[in-house]
């Protein structure tokens, strides 16, 4: 009389088992997507910057390959995620607030060109993490951070290369003329707000690598300055913002 319920339970535990199974093979082959935002002005702006940027770096052949997207990320210190492919998603509130407030402005092409700089420098193809059609993203934290579901792992960049993004993304900036003190001190303001970062973007360390970054170019431009002219030098970029 005992082997029926017995045997009854093992069958009902191999139907979860199935049924578990199906349900996370469900779940997997589910295209998970970062929500996005439609704001023509914003969009129009951030493809602006962001062309500026790519004029400069080693993709600009690429730029017609970029898809900028704009999101409201739940985590609010979060401003820009790259997920490999060109495909770059920036903070919906950055990109509002600089809309008119020239100094969050550029904290958006802070912003921009580290994402750009994690494209070319390959980051995502690096680690061999597959892509958002995969359910897969490269940041740390949990999915309700980009407003994804709590099945999407996320993987993070490590701080090494967050730090060479900022690097790239600082040499970009020097190219376009950019005065690299308002990287520092985006930086410094987030310290003044003790603002530490997190584990794969400390501010710190950010703040000491861009403060040397910027004291290379400083001593680059003087020696540029000091050396006898040749009559060919090229102006500067007519680009230039600040
Ligand atoms: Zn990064």
């Amino acid at each position: 009389m005992t082997a029926k319920p017995i045997h009854r339970s093992r069958d009902q535990l191999l139907f979860c088992v199935a049924i578990t199974l199906c349900v996370l093979f469900v779940s997997c082959s589910i295209k998970a997507k970062i929500p996005t935002l439609s704001d023509d002005r914003l969009e129009h702006l951030l493809r602006s910057e962001a062309e500026r940027i790519i004029a400069v770096s080693e993709d600009r052949d690429n730029f017609s390959q970029y898809q900028f997207f704009l999101s409201d990320f739940p985590r609010r210190d979060l401003f820009g995620i790259s997920i490999g492919n060109r495909q770059i998603y920036i903070s919906y509130r950055l990109a509002s607030i600089a809309l008119t407030d020239p100094a969050q402005l550029w904290l958006l092409r802070q912003t921009v060109a580290h994402e750009i700089a994690h494209e070319t420098a390959g980051h995502a193809n690096r680690a061999g993490i597959k892509q958002v059609n995969s359910g897969f993203f490269n940041l740390g934290g949990s999915g309700s951070d980009l407003g994804l579901p709590w099945y999407v792992r996320l993987y993070n960049y490590s701080t090494d290369k967050e730090l060479e993004a900022d690097a790239i993304g600082l040499g970009y900036w020097n190219k376009l003329g950019w005065d690299c003190g308002i990287w520092v001190r985006i930086l410094e303001n987030f310290q003044e707000q003790n603002y530490i970062g997190d584990r794969f973007h400390p501010t710190d360390k950010r703040l000491q690598q861009a403060q040397n970054i910027c004291k290379l170019h400083g001593d680059e431009k003087s020696s540029e300055r000091s050396a006898p002219s040749t009559g060919n030098e090229n102006p500067r970029s007519s680009s230039q913002v600040n």
